[in-house]
């Protein structure tokens, strides 16, 4: 069956960011036409239309640093910096996971995800359980690269994420092998070191040389907080990122949460290499972390995507916040033209898929790449009148509450506000229920 989202005002990302009225055409989860679609295109096939005059038609939204695993524990690590954030709540309480409670943190991530447009995450998962993961996703449709963190240094973790250097790299390997481009390409595998402090040098440098040859994502953390950076340099004698470049982590395959806090050299390392950078405000503010340089980085050529991080720590996985804070936090220091809702707006689409190093395939609404694609309605008080620019209006005004149809590969996943994949009463409960049983046991 072809697909027809018809009439609405859409935002293509495309080189030369057109906004066009018009349709999209959308075939075998495909996006086939765009704009003025001759009614022979769809000669002799069914069509479903969606009817989306008066509406916004952006393409998905795409979160570039996610913990699915986190997500039951939402408000239950608040008030903390980073090291004791991890140590006193958040290892511990990842650590008492069963594979029923990460399945069901999973499935109440998505449900937050999805409602608000974001169409694909790449995703850290804790050291045990990640099948969960996947298999959520491939349930309800999401668009996920995910991989199991590394933590084969067992400092201040506890005995439920203790792992060996040998078992950490075979697990991620097996994985890499069970969940890599499946499902067409929509579930694909990252190697996800939690960061220097939490890896040998050993596993550090086997990642890199697996990635290297296999074309394969590394998603780490890095240069979030003072104490850490001191914490590495102590260890290695090196700053963080050139620590990690030191490794051969760096380059268009690695993605680096954070960088908060880099030298001039290392600012220069991730422009050279194209690293990517992935940009989590609200979790840099609540966390008391820091601000990025990114207007600056975004200066040099360093590619930037955005990031909601985990729930407990901000509190929410919604990418219009991140959005927001990301247009607005940086102006005090650059001045009110030095971050345009545009460029924000590009960094929540096509620079989220290029950290995904799936560019190719979504980030845009252009015929040739995947149907990730959703359907506002910003004819509502907070977004009117429309304004001057639709990227400001996206960026600074659109609330997650605006998004009405989110489809992932041509499958409608949220159908005018309704999850077709997942029973929101049921997943909101058994979140609960699980969130009350690892809280109790740890505590
Ligand atoms: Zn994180």
């Amino acid at each position: 069956m072809d697909l027809l989202l018809e009439g609405g005002t859409i935002v293509t990302m495309d080189p030369e960011r057109r906004v066009i009225s018009g349709d999209v055409h959308v075939r075998d989860g495909a996006i086939v036409g765009v704009g003025e679609i001759d009614p022979k295109a769809f000669c002799g096939r069914t069509i479903r239309r969606l009817d989306c005059s008066g509406r916004i038609v952006i393409p998905g939204l795409v979160q570039s640093h996610i913990h699915l695993c986190q997500t039951l524990f939402r408000g239950h690590a608040d008030g903390l910096e980073l090291l004791d954030w991890l140590r006193q709540r958040v290892w511990p309480l990842e650590g008492a996971h069963t594979f029923e409670s990460m399945k069901a943190s999973a499935r109440l991530g998505i449900a937050e995800l999805v409602r608000g447009g974001t169409t694909a995450c790449l995703d850290m998962a804790t050291v045990r359980h990640t099948d969960a993961i996947f298999e959520a996703a491939v349930e309800t449709g999401l668009r996920l690269t995910c991989g199991k963190a590394m933590m084969d240094v067992s400092r201040g973790s506890p005995a439920g994420l203790r792992e060996s250097t040998k078992a950490s790299l075979e697990e991620s390997d097996a994985l890499l092998e069970r969940w890599h481009e499946k499902e067409g390409g929509r579930i694909r595998y990252a190697y996800a070191p939690r960061f220097v402090l939490s890896c040998t040098e050993t596993l550090l440098r086997e990642v890199a040389d697996r990635c290297r040859e296999q074309g394969v994502t590394i998603h780490t953390h890095a240069s979030e907080n003072q104490s850490e950076l001191e914490a590495v340099r102590e260890r290695s004698g090196m700053d963080n990122v050139a620590y990690l470049d030191h490794l051969g982590i760096s380059g268009p395959n690695v993605a680096l949460a954070h960088c908060v806090w880099l030298t001039a050299h290392e600012q220069r390392l991730l422009a050279d290499a194209h690293t990517n950078l992935l940009h989590c405000p609200s979790s840099n503010l609540k966390l008391g972390s820091g601000i990025a340089k990114v207007p600056e980085l975004l200066g040099m050529g360093v590619p930037v995507s955005l990031g909601a991080d985990g729930a407990p720590c901000n509190n929410n996985l919604d990418m219009w916040i991140e959005m927001r804070l990301a247009s607005l936090i940086h102006l005090p220091r650059v001045g009110p033209t030095g971050l345009t809702a545009e460029k924000v707006f590009e960094m929540a689409t096509l620079g989220g898929a290029r950290a995904m190093g799936i560019e190719d395939r979504v980030g845009s609404i252009e015929a040739g790449k995947r149907a990730d694609i959703v359907v506002l309605d910003l004819d509502v008080p907070h977004a009117s009148p429309p304004g001057e620019s639709i990227y400001g209006r996206l960026v600074y005004s659109a609330r997650s509450s605006d998004v009405e149809t989110v489809m992932i590969d041509g499958d409608l996943v949220l159908d005018r506000r309704i999850l077709t994949s997942l029973d929101l009463e049921q997943v909101l409960a058994d979140a609960k229920e699980h969130s009350r049983r690892i809280v109790e046991q740890v505590s």
